[in-house]
């Protein structure tokens, strides 16, 4: 009998939708892609609440990259909102911009001052630097420690406490590294040649992706129920299966957690519609000195949307992983611990060539979209081109 599919796609999100576009457009094959959600777009599905407001399901997105493939490939999909993110962040109720840069060191020091900082920062780091909180604390000099104290405690402490359960010097230096110290006066919390919203939204550009007529989407659908690996087999629905499989979704999960659970973070959002025309100045607040949750996010400031007299807010309350069926693994906690077991679950997928990794979860990895469609193309490359 004819094999129905050339290859099965586990997930629907950005790593799943870029290969299963590729390979039926590139290669001719049929894609099956099996998404367990009742939707697509994985994590960063939007969709309009009951109110009309487009918010983020799963978390504030923002797409932002230096890679001019990865944003040509998608401009192939959607057209773009021209938005550049700023986050302020609210301490004790002043609003001083984040990443800390040379503006929010002038909000905070007297003039004379924040002049002789700035000059002994741009002297040690050159302008326009980007100085992970973790290298300004080593500094010798006073001045420099004291002003690294400040963005320590003001910035980085206590939300980093609500985000990991673990202070900056304990979790892996990438993650604060991820919002520097800034020398220079660009207020945008990412400086990528590339940045904006999906016009539409994320929703309608993974739909436009996987509208191929060699892709079939079946949602709702554990890909557990339907992928089986035995004896170095692939089977799909009890047949042994030639084909590939492109797995997407948590590694542990679908190995049962034989070895234990893998390590993540969780998050809890908490929405509230407002008859209002605005709540905040920014489109995230980012509160970093008070409250339990870290950051509210008011969502028409970021889509541009236009919802007179009324918004829709969310609030995100860090809470720890510990149960797939309640919540939703968002954060691999990255350590070397961590990556040890993760190696081992890796170890049960080499006696299956045909199975392959890719995704935010899949790899056990912290990625932005972008990283992830660039992973995602360079995995389609290699498969289409046999090597
Ligand atoms: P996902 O989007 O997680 O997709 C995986 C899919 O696989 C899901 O749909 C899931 O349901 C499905 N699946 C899992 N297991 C199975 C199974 N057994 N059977 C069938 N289907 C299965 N990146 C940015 O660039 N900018 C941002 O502003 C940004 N903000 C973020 C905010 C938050 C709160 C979080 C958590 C992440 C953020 N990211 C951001 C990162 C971004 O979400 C990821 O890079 C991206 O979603 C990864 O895509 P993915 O396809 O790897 O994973
Ligand atoms: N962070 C912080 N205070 C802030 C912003 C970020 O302490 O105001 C730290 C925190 O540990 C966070 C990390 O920097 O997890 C990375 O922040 P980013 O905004 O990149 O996180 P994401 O948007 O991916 O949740």
């Amino acid at each position: 009998m004819k094999r129905k599919y050339d290859s099965i796609v586990v997930g629907s999100g950005f790593a799943g939708a870029v290969v299963a576009r590729e390979l039926a457009e590139r290669k001719d094959e049929q894609v099956l892609v099996l998404e367990k959600r009742g939707h697509v777009a994985g994590n960063c599905y939007d969709v309009r609440d009951k109110h009309g407001v487009l918010i983020h399901q799963y978390g504030p997105h923002i797409f932002h990259t230096n890679m001019k493939r990865v944003y040509e490939y998608l401009s192939r999909f959607t057209e773009w909102y021209d938005y550049s993110h700023e986050v302020v962040a609210n301490v004790n109720g002043q609003m001083i911009p984040v990443p800390f840069n040379l503006n929010t060191l002038s909000m905070v020091y007297d003039k004379e001052m924040a002049q002789s900082l700035e000059k002994k920062l741009v002297e040690t780091f050159g302008e326009g630097s980007r100085v992970p909180i973790l290298k300004l604390m080593e500094q010798e000099d006073e001045d420099l420690k004291a002003v690294a104290e400040y963005v320590y405690e003001h910035i980085f402490l206590r939300y980093t406490m609500k985000q990991w359960g673990q202070k900056p010097e304990e979790i892996s230096p990438e993650v604060t590294g991820r919002v520097p110290v800034l020398l220079s006066r660009d207020n945008r919390y990412f400086q990528d040649a590339y940045q904006g919203m999906p016009l539409h939204g994320y929703t309608p550009l993974v739909e436009e992706m996987l509208s191929h007529p060699g892709i079939e989407l079946s949602l709702n659908t554990d890909a557990k129920d339907v992928v089986k690996l035995e004896n170095g087999v692939i089977y799909v629905e009890g047949e042994p299966f030639d084909g590939k499989v492109i797995y997407t979704g948590p590694l542990d999960e679908f190995f049962d957690c034989c070895y234990g659970r893998l390590p993540y973070r969780s998050l809890q959002f908490v929405f509230e519609h407002l008859e209002m025309d605005s709540y905040q100045e920014k489109a995230v607040v980012n509160y970093t000195v008070s409250e339990d949750y870290t950051r509210i996010t008011e969502f028409k400031k970021l889509t541009g949307q236009e919802v007179p007299g009324e918004t829709t807010i969310m609030k995100e309350y860090p809470i720890p992983y510990t149960d797939s069926e309640t919540e939703i693994p968002y954060y691999a906690i990255i350590n070397d611990e961590n990556r040890r077991l993760y190696h081992r679950y890796l170890d049960l997928v080499k006696e299956y060539p045909g199975f392959y990794l890719v995704g935010r979860l899949a790899e056990y990895k912290y990625y932005n979209i972008d990283a992830i469609v660039e992973r995602a193309l360079s995995l389609a490359d290699q498969l289409i081109s046999g090597k």
